[in-house]
């Protein structure tokens, strides 16, 4: 199947899941495109899809320029970690950054955008299977980070993003996360993947970040 057919099933899997969960809201699909080239990038924007996901800010700078000119329309989420010294080439190039996960990362970004003289929106990545080698802030860090981000007038923080431990079931990670955003008053939900976006979106999963399912094994 091409990348067409695979956005349509996946559309249909999200419909489904939402049936399941009682849904009526609509949930963005954040197409994961790392790794892959524009030669397949570009039959998903000509299926309609906009919004897009990259996780390195060189690659996607790569690729995303001349389709961003072609359709003014496309959104474009960074889902990797961020390095305080590709911050200026994120500011330019992203529409939203996922994965806000240190004080540094918060301070080297209001600069950059004071200076771009543009705002951004944001979600803060927790750390919600408490791993230690895994980028996102600690729970017990996230009051104060959050406080501390909210406090950068250049950054709008939309809600909250996580991916959960593998080869763990993810059910219970997604409810924490979910809970954490309805406590801090965060209207989204960054979360689920190829194997477990319908659990994500019976957790409340407002944006579901999709590459292997749409482009194909990396
Ligand atoms: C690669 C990636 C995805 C997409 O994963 P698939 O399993 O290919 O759907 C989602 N989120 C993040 C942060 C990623 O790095």
């Amino acid at each position: 199947m091409g990348v067409k057919d695979n956005l349509t099933s996946v559309k249909n899997r999200i419909r489904a899941a939402c049936d399941k969960a009682g849904r009526t809201d609509d949930i963005q699909l954040v197409a994961v495109s790392k790794t892959f080239p524009v030669s397949s990038i570009y039959p998903a924007l000509q299926a309609g899809q906009r919004l897009f996901g990259e996780n390195r800010v060189q690659e996607a700078a790569d690729k995303w320029p001349p389709l961003k000119e072609e359709f003014p329309d496309i959104e474009l989420h960074l889902i990797g970690p961020l390095q305080t010294n590709k911050v200026s080439g994120a500011v330019k190039l992203f529409d939203c950054i996922q994965t806000l996960d240190r004080p540094k990362l918060v301070k080297a970004l209001a600069k950059e955008l004071a200076r771009q003289e543009k705002t951004m929106s944001a979600y803060i990545q927790v750390n919600i299977g408490a791993e230690p080698q895994k980028a996102g802030i600690a729970i017990s860090d996230f009051p104060a980070f959050l406080s501390l981000c909210r406090n950068v007038p250049e950054l709008d923080i939309v809600g909250l993003m996580c991916i959960p431990p593998f080869g763990q079931d993810p059910q219970g990670y997604f409810d924490k996360l979910a809970q954490m955003a309805r406590d801090y008053g965060l209207s989204n939900l960054s979360m689920g993947m190829s194997g477990d976006f319908e659990q994500a979106i019976q957790s409340g999963a407002t944006h579901i970040r999709v590459g292997t399912a749409i482009f194909g094994k990396r």
